[in-house]
């Protein structure tokens, strides 16, 4: 696995881990990879950050055990997840499972425009899709409290 920290086109930097470089460039070209911020997905390579390389070989290195980067990897998409997610929560309205009838509705000029979040079927997802609706599918956390 390879940790690269990526900026998109409107200048986020996160962390993303690859199986290698090559899935990167790969990846990157299809738009699999998108920006946990904005959803963009022109996706470039940033520099890496190095106090934080070097962060990690010394928590390596002090511990008995050895490092986890399955762990370490997990737990960095999850805090990029919950990011997210907090950021859609504060400046979106929660429509719940009227997500596409509503996305619909403000991209027909229906009702007012604003920022809205909800479910929707990968049927329903497909529709908006076709009709040139605009969204973005955001990652969901493995519900661990269930
Ligand atoms: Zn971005």
């Amino acid at each position: 696995m390879i940790l690269f920290d990526l900026k998109c086109a409107k200048g986020h930097v996160f962390e993303a881990w690859f199986k290698d470089g090559d899935t990167f460039t790969v990846q990157s070209k299809t738009g699999e990879i998108v920006c946990p911020l904005c959803g963009n997905s022109d996706i470039t390579k940033a520099p890496m950050a190095p106090q934080l390389a070097r962060r990690r070989v010394d928590q390596g290195r002090s511990s008995n055990l050895a490092p986890d980067p399955e762990a370490e990897q997990i737990a960095a998409a999850k805090q990029l997840i919950e990011a997210l997610q907090h950021k859609v929560e504060e400046n979106c309205d929660y429509v719940g499972e009227k997500f596409a009838e509503e996305a619909r509705k403000i991209h027909y000029g229906e009702v007012e425009k604003r920022g809205i979040y909800g479910e929707a079927t990968d049927m329903e997802a497909g529709d908006l899709e076709d009709e040139g609706i605009e969204f973005h599918r955001l990652p969901r956390l493995p519900q661990s409290d269930a």
